[in-house]
């Protein structure tokens, strides 16, 4: 089982089954005296039938059923509130010990998409992100990652708004690669048959680009990846992500490019985020420099209107000023997209996760 990670709930010392990848577990259930099938057939009750009652689990010996109360329990927190927007998106809010985690329902044509949070707070400060802004609290445990996805499920099925989420972003608040354990096992439960069961293609690690976490990732898990780049050089990434101090452009693009070598999730290339700020990033010629950074990088580039909170001084480029930009790159032939804004009237988009249920932006 797995040392690194704190598994027991102190109040009840009962182990979080939602704590556990499908290793874990099968080690678990065989310290009970299980057979090796029960660890497919207890993920089945969790993950498909959203089951948290062992006297339900009718396929369970009764002495393992017994064991396994005695000694843990199934808990994902409840959302205590949820805010849903014009546009449909929800925004759903857990908290624990007065703590707040957000988790964002994305609803489009062809898909539905969760924004799962991988830490309360960030500590890397970027300028432009709320999140960062607020300041770092702590990481969030398996169960805690692991927990929003089940009860996203579990709701949407339950109001019939749909049959589950078919995408997952690790974009909501904190950074996964500082978190790289825990988000690593719970990306383990998302990808399992017998877990939420998605493919690797469906889910997108974000990150700001820590490079020697990212360079262990290669080595523990294949999903989509987006670099949060936001700048075409060195002085500008300085200005507005402190962590470019310490990992610089080129080095983060090294280690992209080493993780896309071993990577099947990321065939059409990774995925570059770059937030549109209005007299920082997006002049004719910033487009320019950002085309021939990338020359050498198989990639896709997303295109992020700037969401406003209060207390920044950033602005976002205007619609016109965003188009040209992506003009410019898709004329050097790349694959330039300008991301939609969703949520931004409950504060759910992209950079406004705080945690904190009564912030309000500029708008
Ligand atoms: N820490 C990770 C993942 C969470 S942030 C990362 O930085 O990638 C998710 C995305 O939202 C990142 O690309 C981030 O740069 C972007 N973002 C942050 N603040 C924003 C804002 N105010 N407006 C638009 N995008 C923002
Ligand atoms: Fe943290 Fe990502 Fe926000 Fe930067 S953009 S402060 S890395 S959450």
């Amino acid at each position: 089982m797995n040392k690194n990670i704190n598994i027991l709930n102190i109040s009840t010392s009962k182990i979080n089954l939602l704590d556990l990848n499908r290793q874990d577990l099968r080690c678990f259930l065989i310290s009970l005296g299980a057979k090796n099938f029960c660890t497919d057939q207890i993920m089945n009750w969790i993950y498909n039938y959203y089951c948290n009652d062992f006297n339900k689990m009718f396929n369970i010996s009764k002495k393992i059923r017994n064991q396994l109360y005695e000694k843990s329990h199934i808990f994902a927190s409840k959302f205590i509130e949820e805010k849903v927007s014009y546009d449909g998106t929800i925004k759903w809010i857990t908290s624990i010990h007065n703590q707040k985690i957000e988790t964002v329902y994305i609803p489009e044509k062809k898909r539905s998409t969760l924004c799962v949070s991988s830490q309360i707070g960030c500590a890397l400060k970027c300028h432009f992100c709320a999140t960062g802004q607020a300041g770092f609290q702590r990481n969030l445990k398996v169960s805690e990652i692991i927990a929003q996805v089940w009860r996203a499920n579990k709701t949407l099925k339950e109001k019939k708004i749909a049959n589950g989420v078919t995408n997952i972003v690790f974009m909501g608040m904190g950074e996964p690669l500082l978190n790289l354990n825990n988000v690593v096992s719970a990306l383990k439960i998302i990808l399992d048959k017998n877990g939420f069961g998605l493919s690797k293609r469906r889910i997108t690690l974000s990150t700001s680009g820590i490079v020697p976490a990212l360079d262990k990732l290669r080595h523990m898990i294949d999903v989509s990846l987006a670099i949060s780049l936001h700048a075409p050089n060195d002085s500008i990434r300085n200005c507005i992500m402190p962590i470019n101090k310490k990992y610089n452009i080129s080095s983060v693009l090294n280690s992209t490019l080493k993780y896309l070598k071993y990577s099947n999730a990321n065939r059409g290339g990774v995925t570059i985020e770059y937030v549109m700020l209005d007299g920082v990033n997006d002049s004719n010629e910033n487009a320019q420099q950002l085309a021939s950074l990338l020359s050498r990088i198989p990639s896709k580039i997303n295109l992020i209107p700037w969401n406003s909170f209060l207390g920044s001084s950033f602005l976002s480029s205007s619609m016109n000023r965003i188009n040209i930009f992506a003009n410019i790159l898709r004329k050097k032939g790349f694959t330039a997209m300008i991301r939609k804004n969703r949520g931004d009237d409950i504060h759910a988009a992209c950079g406004q996760l705080t945690g904190n249920i009564t912030n309000r932006s500029k708008k």
